[in-house]
């Protein structure tokens, strides 16, 4: 039987040391791919063109993977605007507009002791009054829409507005995205979003890298 404060101290800090140091864990096929054959594939999202990937519009249904391989580049994020104001502290109020599930478990994860983004002072809010950021994650749908206004006009300011995910951006296969209605500071692309790629996106939209 294992004793756990025991187990503990011999594991030692498991925390990663990202964005100081590189990441050690990515998983590849949340990176952007590149092309490696020229056959023809059926992309039921739309998102591949002459130039690759479009991470805004893929949503990982894994039909292209004989003719694209990651290229562990993971910078499939849009910074619009930065708010240097926030650099201190950040504090995130998620939307869920309507997800499968696995966007709100990526950007839970954060808070893991893997990733543990306390140390970079960014913590999670239950309510939009306190937050610096609205990472709004999932389809469009019509009745959630004057809901995320509502959020967005509680924060108080400077706060900032961020897109998270394909469905949010591109409407996934439904088609309607998020992104012509509300003007986000930041896009965050992937179907989910990895961890690392979500931390040094808000590490920048913060001023911070
Ligand atoms: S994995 Fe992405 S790019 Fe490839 S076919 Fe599916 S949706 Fe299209
Ligand atoms: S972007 Fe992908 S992971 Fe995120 S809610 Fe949509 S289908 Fe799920």
């Amino acid at each position: 039987m294992k004793i756990w404060p025991v187990d503990s101290i011999r594991k030692g800090i498991i925390t990663t040391k990202f964005p100081a140091k590189k990441n050690e864990t990515i998983s590849p096929w949340s990176t952007i791919p590149v092309r490696i054959g020229d056959e023809e594939v059926f992309c039921p999202a739309d998102a591949i063109d002459k130039k690759g990937v479009d991470m805004r519009k893929c949503i990982s249904c894994g039909l292209c993977v004989t003719s694209f391989e990651p290229s562990l580049r993971t910078d499939n994020y849009e910074l619009k605007r930065k708010e240097r104001a926030l650099r201190r502290s950040f504090k995130i109020f998620p939307i869920d507009s309507g997800t499968c599930g696995s966007c709100n478990t990526e950007l839970h994860s954060i808070n893991n002791p893997y990733y543990d983004v306390s140390r970079l002072g960014i913590f999670f809010t239950n309510t939009p009054k306190q937050a610096d950021a609205l990472v709004i994650m999932g389809v469009y749908s019509e009745k959630m829409i004057p809901v995320i206004r509502a959020a967005i006009g509680a924060m108080s300011k400077p706060a900032v507005v961020i897109l998270f995910g394909a469905c949010a951006l591109s409407g996934n296969i439904f088609g309607k995205d998020l992104e012509s209605l509300l003007d986000p500071d930041l896009i965050i692309g992937g179907c989910p979003p990895d961890p690392f790629v979500i931390i040094e996106a808000l590490e920048k939209v913060r001023g911070r890298k």
